[in-house]
């Protein structure tokens, strides 16, 4: 059943809580990408055009409870006031920014809030509860609004006080952010146009087994690039040299294999390296001409024009996860060869979620090409994998 939105709320001189992700990158009080504030500020912005006293919470950053001197390192690095000062010069409302997570400042400045106007609260993380989904401060929270609005996909997958705690006790809806990245992963995921093509990489088995699975279920082809590969070429007997591989993992991948006969498409050729920090010969060759003591770093041109014959005709295409090191320039050409065939794929959808490949894909100028990016790495994981999201979950259904 599909999920109330924000436009399925009453928001007229009500205070609403928004969970959102402001969770951005600092570095010496400078915002470096805005981009998760730009993302919610449609949300933001509906509520202030219809009258809503907007109250503003999110986490930044990992907080520190359990060393003094780390805690208050954290809280005075920490603060979500430079977003405040960032979101005020985005919006035509005033913005207010409260240096505490509760108490009577606290308490006042949202009862003093007139219609139209933010509060931003202090990062949410300083409570040693948020993480904890803490049922007392849910409640404290909780009595602070009336409505309650989760807008916040990369924490969704978290039940964290300040979505899931403070969602079971107010009316809630999604924001627009959430509402657009369920649609999109649900439509990639669940009711996708055939045929369907997911393209999976990035370091570790581990971290995609779940995913490959239940993509397994849907897809018509399983394409596998990046580090991964090397426990699948392993379990077919090939010599990898000093590639990725996860021993314990091995039994998995045979399992995937079989499972997925027909179905998974693993590269033929790839880069290889003699050293990782310090690579003094890189070559390409096929993936059974592996020598001993060199790396597998990315896909090589033949995988990349086998993945391009493969994606021919997908009209929904899946990606998860990077070909090879893309940080690294010499290593790139994989991951980036992908955005381009993707590119050039004429009417199909396609979705990236896994925060490495979508951060490749953007830094190199292919936001545009694609139907969706995720903005939430491990959330859209779980997502892929078929699990209930607990941040939406909560949220109540039309
Ligand atoms: P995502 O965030 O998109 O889900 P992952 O976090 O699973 O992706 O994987 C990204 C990481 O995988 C990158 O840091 C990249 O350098 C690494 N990686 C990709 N291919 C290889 C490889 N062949 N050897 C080692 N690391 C790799
Ligand atoms: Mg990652």
């Amino acid at each position: 059943m599909a999920k109330r939105t924000v436009k399925d709320l009453d928001v007229k001189g009500k205070k609403v809580i928004v969970r959102v992700d402001f969770n951005v990158p600092i570095t010496d009080g400078v915002i470096t990408d805005d981009n998760r504030i730009q993302g919610a500020l449609p949300t933001i912005n509906y509520l202030v055009d219809n009258g809503a006293k907007v109250i503003l919470m999110s986490h930044l950053g990992k907080v520190n409870h359990k060393d003094a001197e780390k805690l208050q390192a954290d809280m005075a690095s920490k603060s979500l006031l430079p977003v405040a000062n960032a979101l005020q010069k985005l919006v035509d409302a005033k913005v207010h920014f409260v240096a505490s997570t509760r108490g009577k400042e606290l308490e006042d400045s949202i009862n003093e809030l007139a219609e139209g106007e933010i509060l931003i609260v202090e990062n949410t993380r300083f409570e040693v509860g948020e993480t904890k989904n803490d049922s007392k401060l849910s409640e404290y929270w909780a009595s602070l609004g009336d409505l309650f609005v989760n807008d916040a996909f990369g924490t969704a997958h978290r039940a964290h006080a300040s979505n899931v705690g403070i969602g079971s006790i107010l009316p809630s809806a999604l924001g627009f952010l959430v509402e657009k990245e369920v649609e999109m992963l649900s439509k990639a995921v669940y009711n996708a146009e055939k045929p369907v093509v997911a393209i999976i990489g990035g370091a570790k088995v581990s971290d995609k087994i779940l995913v490959i699975e239940n993509l397994l279920k849907t897809a018509d082809k399983i394409l596998i690039g990046g580090g991964m590969a090397y426990t699948f070429f392993k379990a077919q007997g090939l010599e990898i040299g000093n590639s990725l591989l996860e021993e314990d993992r091995l039994d998995v991948a045979k399992d995937i294999l079989e499972k997925g006969k027909g179905k998974i498409v693993l590269p033929v050729d790839h880069v290889i390296a003699n050293d990782f920090a310090n690579p003094t010969d890189v070559k390409t060759v096929d993936v059974d001409q592996t020598p001993k003591g060199y790396m597998g770093l990315d896909i090589g041109p033949k995988t990349l024009e086998l993945f391009r014959k493969e994606l021919d005709g997908a009209k929904t295409v899946i990606w998860n996860g990077p070909m090879g090191v893309f940080e690294k320039e010499q290593f790139a050409k994989g991951t980036i060869g992908i955005c381009e065939i993707i590119a050039d794929l004429p009417g199909a959808m396609s979705v990236i979620g896994g925060g490495d490949s979508a951060s490749a894909a953007i830094n190199n100028g292919f936001a545009d090409d694609f139907s969706h990016i995720s903005t939430g790495g491990g959330a859209s994981l779980e997502f892929m994998e078929g699990k209930e999201l607990p941040g939406i979950a909560i949220v109540q259904d039309k």
